[in-house]
């Protein structure tokens, strides 16, 4: 028998109900409780969130949870990767206490269940919110659920979904919620790509030519200070869209706090944003300019 090894089982929890005690519990013993919610089909992507949350508190919570409020088109939905079986391994490899997955009832309990209202200060106007509408308004209603049910001391999100980012941020703030935002770097395929669920529902010839997107990214921040917005924004536009397949919705240079187009005078604290379609894939990605 190896007596240093520790035998970890994971919580696999359904409901509020089971939740909620097994979190009071753990605060009753004073432990730290890290969330990192997500809509499952995980890559190392969500395992980097997953991996600081378990080193900076005592459990770490995962939920999983697709949640149709957030999705503006029926095929994205009904398209959405959906790996339970594969992400509950993962999880437990990784030394998460409580992977936590609920179903619609549990998140919405009655047909009367309101959609938070909450004026955003025009963080939703552009990008995501302005070409996914509802998106943001059922994500911020999502994740204020979750977060009243989880309670957590500490909650991660990517910077890949930097818009989502600031707009938790904003409502963490808004409602004087208890929690602690921790935002974490874009973890990237080795040619760039920005790792996402929806990168399995690439051909392998999309993914490889997906590295467009960074590649465009990477060479507007090379090209800031020399290059006008239009010019930089066009730049960005013409280069994916030069690659077969590819198709850019939109591609904004914005504050990094405001979310507000920035003009040529003002280039300080500045990202550019690009949102593209890969076929029938939807991608999106950011990177700092200033
Ligand atoms: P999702 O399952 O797509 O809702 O993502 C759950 C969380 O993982 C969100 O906070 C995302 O921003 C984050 N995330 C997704 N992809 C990445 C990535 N490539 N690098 C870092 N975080 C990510």
């Amino acid at each position: 028998m190896n007596l240093g090894a520790i035998y970890f089982s994971m919580e696999i929890i359904h409901t509020i109900g089971i939740l909620q005690p097994y979190i009071n519990e753990c605060k009753a013993r004073q432990l730290q409780v890290g969330f990192v919610p997500t809509m499952g089909a995980l890559h190392e992507g969500h395992l980097s969130l997953i991996r600081q949350s378990l080193k900076e508190n005592d459990i770490t919570v995962c939920s999983i949870f697709v949640n149709p409020t957030q999705f503006n088109n029926t095929n994205d939905l009904a398209n959405y990767p959906r790996t339970i079986a594969s992400d509950i391994q993962l999880l437990e490899k990784e030394g998460c206490a409580v992977v936590f997955i609920p179903n619609e009832n549990e998140i919405y309990p009655s047909v009367s269940f309101k959609t938070l209202s909450i004026d955003l200060q025009d963080l939703d106007k552009n990008m995501e919110g302005k070409y996914r509408p509802g998106h943001f308004t059922g994500m911020v209603t999502v994740v204020k659920r979750l977060f009243e049910i989880v309670q957590p001391h500490k909650a991660y999100f990517g910077k890949k979904d930097y818009q989502q980012l600031k707009i938790i941020q904003f409502m963490v703030s808004y409602f004087k919620l208890p929690i602690q935002i921790i935002a974490c770097e874009t973890l990237r395929e080795p040619n760039g790509l920005a790792m996402s669920s929806r990168n399995t529902r690439l051909s392998a010839e999309q993914r490889k030519n997906a590295e467009v997107i960074y590649r465009a990214l990477l060479n507007a921040k090379q090209n800031f200070f020399t290059l006008s917005i239009t010019q930089l924004k066009n730049r960005i536009t013409e280069e994916i869209n030069s690659c077969k397949d590819f198709k850019v919705e939109y591609v904004e240079i914005a504050d990094a706090n405001s979310l507000k187009p920035i003009i040529d005078n003002e280039k300080i604290n500045a990202m550019a944003f690009v949102a593209c379609f890969a076929g029938e894939v939807r991608l999106i990605d950011n990177i700092h300019l200033s």
